[in-house]
């Protein structure tokens, strides 16, 4: 069992956020000694090619030694991935350093996540003052010459805020101010998946009826961001044409993949990175478990949810978990592990009867 390259990224430090559309789900803030990442990289080592070992998988650059991390990962790993367009907002507003430190080692576009208004951002993302700081936010990437990208995760809840952000972008000039800087302002909206914490959210998930509410801009936006034609096309189908399509769907799948990816959460448990770190993912515990057992499970697809995706026809799995008549929109992979989340969970609630 050997494999050309794997990525393990672990959980070190948390999360100053508890984000309602969070599809990592939300879990306590570790604070795991740096040595996790050296004990990782041999633990995995002789099973691969080439390694790349991160320490975060939520917020990154949240601790203060954000900058060691980064230098220490890099002579930890084989490869080293340039720095995601993501950013602690966190600290953007609370280290004067930080954004400086972005734009040296190549970052040009940060990614802010706004729901619509102070309340609603605050509300959905689980802090208070997050609205603000990540106003502010934009004004420190600005002077770096940083470009903000806003998403926002659109739902029954947040769809009558979006005339707000329509607002939010004209005051505040983004496009004008991102072209002074040299980038180009991008904004869009989507569902996000409906897994981990965002499971929650399925009862006011977007419907088809909902996308004639989406303001001309913000759609046209959406559009050229994912380069569509139609905002249709972000949002998916309906549950119920998936239903409809999926639900004589004879076919299994074996998801182990060659070039896998993993996260270690913070008591050390691994899962692959397909959706999110629920129990019925996991492949076992660094501590109790040998990396090859836990790569023999991956590969030999074993873990719960891996089992049941393997042996158990998709058509099967919505027949039992999906709504016919429900006119949620969904893309087609979202859709899937939405029903094999909730398969798995009812089997696992089941077997522990
Ligand atoms: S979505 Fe990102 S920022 Fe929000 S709680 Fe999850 S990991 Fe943290």
């Amino acid at each position: 069992m050997h494999y050309p390259h794997i990525t393990i990224a672990a959980d070190l430090y948390g999360c100053p956020n508890r984000c309602r559309h969070c599809w990592l789900g939300h879990t306590p803030n570790a604070n795991l000694p740096e040595s996790t990442l050296s004990r990782i990289r041999d633990a995995f080592r002789p099973f691969a090619d080439s390694l790349e070992i991160d320490w975060w998988y939520r917020e990154p650059d949240f601790p203060a030694n954000y900058r060691e991390l980064w230098n220490l990962t890099a002579a930890l790993s084989d490869t080293k991935t340039p720095h995601f367009e993501l950013a602690s907002v966190w600290r953007l507003v609370r280290d004067p350093s930080y954004a400086g430190w972005l734009a040296e080692i190549g970052v040009r576009t940060v990614q802010l996540t706004l729901f619509g208004g102070e309340a609603i951002t605050d509300r959905y993302t689980g802090r208070r003052g997050a609205y603000r700081e990540i106003l502010q936010a934009m004004d420190i990437l600005l002077s770096q010459g940083i470009t903000p990208r806003i998403q926002t995760f659109v739902n029954k809840e947040t769809l009558p805020e979006l005339p707000h952000l329509d607002a939010l972008i004209r005051e505040r000039r983004l496009e004008e101010r991102c072209r002074a800087a040299g980038g180009q302002f991008a904004y869009f909206l989507h569902a996000g998946s409906c897994d981990g914490a965002a499971e929650e959210l399925y009862p006011v998930w977007i419907t088809l009826e909902d996308l004639s509410a989406i303001p001309d801009t913000l759609a046209a936006y959406t559009c050229a961001h994912f380069g569509t034609e139609r905002l249709e096309d972000v949002f998916g189908q309906t549950e119920a044409e998936w239903c409809a399509v999926l639900g004589e769907d004879t076919s299994t799948a074996a998801l182990a993949e060659e070039r896998p990816v993993f996260f270690v959460d913070h008591r050390l448990d691994v899962y692959p990175n397909f959706t999110t770190p629920a129990p019925w993912w996991k492949l076992g515990n660094l501590v109790t478990d040998s990396a090859e057992s836990i790569l023999q499970k991956y590969s030999q697809n074993e873990s719960t949810a891996q089992r049941i995706r393997k042996t158990v026809p998709l058509g099967e799995i919505v027949r039992r978990m999906g709504d016919p008549d429900s006119r949620r929109l969904f893309g087609r992979g979202d859709f899937t592990d939405l029903m094999l989340n909730r398969y798995c969970r009812m089997q696992m609630k089941e077997e522990t009867k």
